[in-house]
């Protein structure tokens, strides 16, 4: 297998990211889940019908949204975050992290990432 990332159409119409293979671009630093403010709707939580992130990884930010526990105010690191900087709920993360792709159409590394690894001191 050398597959990298692989794209998927959701039932929305939105296009979800997966990391596989030998060859992921994703360096697994993990910038962007310690920087960003993970918010997504409630109803992907797994108490809701279809949902399926973690209830008690998550908190209310609006009467219609959740976070991710430990990104409420941005610059926080998610608690679902592993000590080796892997997600620990992958299979089971939210949309917007589904949505975060690591290259972009072009082949090319995500700006984003780039910008936040350097942030971070990790390139
Ligand atoms: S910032 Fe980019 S390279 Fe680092 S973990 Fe996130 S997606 Fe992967
Ligand atoms: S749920 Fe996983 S992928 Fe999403 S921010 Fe948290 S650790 Fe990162």
């Amino acid at each position: 297998m050398n597959q990298a990332q692989i794209a998927n159409l959701a039932e929305d119409g939105r296009v979800y990211y997966d990391m596989t293979g030998t060859e992921n671009p994703c360096f697994g630093c993990g910038a962007c889940c310690r920087h960003f403010r993970v918010s997504f709707y409630q109803g992907e939580l797994e108490t809701q019908p279809g949902g399926h992130v973690p209830a008690d990884l998550a908190m209310p930010i609006t009467p219609f949204r959740v976070c991710m526990k430990g990104t409420e105010s941005g610059l926080g690191s998610c608690i679902a975050l592993q000590a080796d900087m892997r997600c620990g709920i992958y299979e089971n993360r939210p949309s917007v992290c589904r949505e975060f792709p690591a290259i972009i159409p072009n082949g090319s590394l995500n700006p984003e990432c780039v910008r936040l690894r350097a942030l971070y001191g990790v390139d």
